[in-house]
């Protein structure tokens, strides 16, 4: 396995709707374990591939935050067929977003389709910290990071924070 580099805010990569992939063989498996490897060293719980400069749509989620017992979900071309009218607030940061954090307002409850690490299609209900952790990936792979969801004076204000410690490490 190895550790692959994220992808910081502001960056054009992070704009990119992902495309789908065909299905999942031994290479698209090793890109998920490393993603996974990545995601836990960051440490964060969900990390998905254009963080790590990829443009599929595949995304990895571990909420177990145990690093002795880890419980990883593995998706490839997730989409959500069913959600909540119930929307949930709820405190989100981001590995593409370091230090940054805000309420977002997401559904509550979604069932969400995916392919697995064995390229089998699975549907998977989620709510709580689960359910959001989802569909900010899922965000991801369609060019929307959370500040997106933030009012344009919230969002501007953390990019225009993010660019200025860009700069400063560019500098040093
Ligand atoms: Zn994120």
């Amino acid at each position: 396995m190895a550790l692959l580099s994220i992808v910081q805010a502001p960056d054009p990569r992070l704009k990119v709707k992902c495309e789908p992939v065909a299905q999942v063989d031994d290479a698209v498996r090793r890109f998920m374990d490393d993603m996974l490897e990545t995601m836990y060293d960051a440490p964060g719980i969900g990390l998905s591939a254009p963080q790590v400069g990829d443009t599929r749509r595949i995304m990895v989620v571990d909420l177990a935050r145990d690093p002795g017992k880890p419980a990883p979900l593995r998706m490839a071309n997730p989409e959500i067929v069913e959600f909540s009218d119930e929307i949930r607030l709820g405190e989100e940061g981001c590995l593409s977003l370091p230090e940054h954090f805000a309420e977002v307002e997401r559904p509550a409850r979604i069932r969400v389709r995916y392919l697995d690490e064995n390229n089998m299609s699975r549907e998977l209900d989620a709510d709580g910290l689960l359910s959001a952790c989802i569909q900010h990936e899922l965000d991801h792979l369609d060019g929307i990071l959370f500040v997106d969801h933030l009012s344009s004076l919230r969002r501007n204000l953390i990019l225009r924070k993010m660019k200025k410690a860009k700069r400063l490490v560019a500098a040093a």
